[in-house]
């Protein structure tokens, strides 16, 4: 392997920042277009996001507290979503992912998620900022960094509007159909993730997740029991997923109760649990990670080469 110094200086490494800053500034543009406000993430706190599926959260001793570093700064833009109604926040997260995601090409241990959440919107709403937010991202890279695109031998198009929707259980069934062993209620495993997104030339949504696939804070809908007002955003040609949000479960009670079904303490969420007592508005949003938006408008085989200092899985590097 080259050392990293030197394959920053690749020049299909260069294309990818180059094209890279391009979408970090059209994901700038098109959320400010669309009138939400940038606010500073915090990077660590006394509570970060449980629902990493199998991941684990770090632990650093803050003058004699537990404190985590963020896997992601969700229960924050409840919190800012509360005050300015529209926010997105760009920042890294840590997980420590199972050695075994290092198969998928898709898991970092550190990657950088833009939230968005949205203050008395709904999961359709948010869904469609998501779909604008990524054509628009597309349109701008083939307006400015065309020979960059081409020097990768990608061929990108804007991937038109509104995007398809299957809901969780048409995608087990088709995933069921082709021999993969999915139970319902389960989340889809990272085969199955990259093979339902090779079904596909343009990016889609899966909508509507059975309870027992998230976490506490994606919002049950109250007429229909046991199913979630959320979504996936999936690229096509196997790329997999790019994006989770969704409706949130806000008010005590609610969250209180679900908190007990993922098997978390409430005793841990001081602060967030306070907050929601005293009374926050609903709101609908959603994260989408900045390296495997780069990894699929590139082409790339691996996500850590849509990064200038990746970590990999179980990888010691700079
Ligand atoms: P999640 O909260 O796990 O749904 O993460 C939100 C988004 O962040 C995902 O849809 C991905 O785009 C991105 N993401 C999550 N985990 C990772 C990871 N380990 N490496 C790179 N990107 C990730
Ligand atoms: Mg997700």
């Amino acid at each position: 392997m080259l050392k990293r110094y030197k394959t920053l200086q690749q020049p299909w490494m260069k294309s990818v920042l180059l094209i890279q800053d391009e979408i970090l500034s059209a994901l700038r543009d098109f959320l400010r277009s669309e009138g939400f406000i940038e606010i500073l993430a915090p990077i660590i706190g006394p509570v970060t996001d449980p629902g990493i599926r199998g991941a684990q959260q770090v632990t650093i001793n803050y003058y004699g507290a537990r404190f985590k570093i963020m896997s992601s700064m969700i229960l924050y833009k409840q919190m800012a979503a509360a005050s300015l109604k529209k926010v997105f926040a760009l920042s890294p997260n840590i997980r420590i992912e199972p050695l075994e995601t290092i198969a998928t090409g898709r898991h970092l241990a550190e990657f950088r998620q833009l939230d968005v959440e949205n203050a008395h919107a709904n999961y359709y709403d948010a869904m469609s900022i998501a779909e604008r937010l990524l054509a628009y991202t597309c349109k701008r890279i083939l307006k400015n960094r065309r020979n960059e695109l081409q020097f990768l031998e990608r061929k990108l198009e804007i991937p038109k509007v509104p995007f398809k929707k299957l809901t969780y259980q048409e995608a087990v069934e088709m995933l069921k159909a082709e021999g993969f062993k999915i139970k319902y209620g389960e989340e889809i495993p990272w085969d199955a993730e990259r093979f339902l997104s090779s079904m596909f030339e343009q990016p889609f949504f899966i909508i509507d997740y059975p309870l027992s696939a998230r976490g506490f804070y994606d919002r049950e809908d109250p007429e229909r029991p046991g199913i979630l007002r959320d979504f996936d955003m999936y690229y096509p040609e196997g790329y997999g997923e790019a994006i989770s949000g969704g409706e949130r479960e806000h008010t005590f009670k609610a969250v209180v109760e679900r908190m007990r079904l993922t098997g978390e303490n409430p005793a841990d969420y001081g602060w967030y649990l306070e907050m929601l007592k005293d009374g926050i508005p609903p709101s609908a949003g959603f994260g989408i990670g900045v390296e495997r938006l780069t990894r699929w408008i590139c082409g790339l085989k691996h996500v850590w080469d849509a990064v200038p200092f990746p970590k990999v899985p179980g990888i010691v590097s700079p």
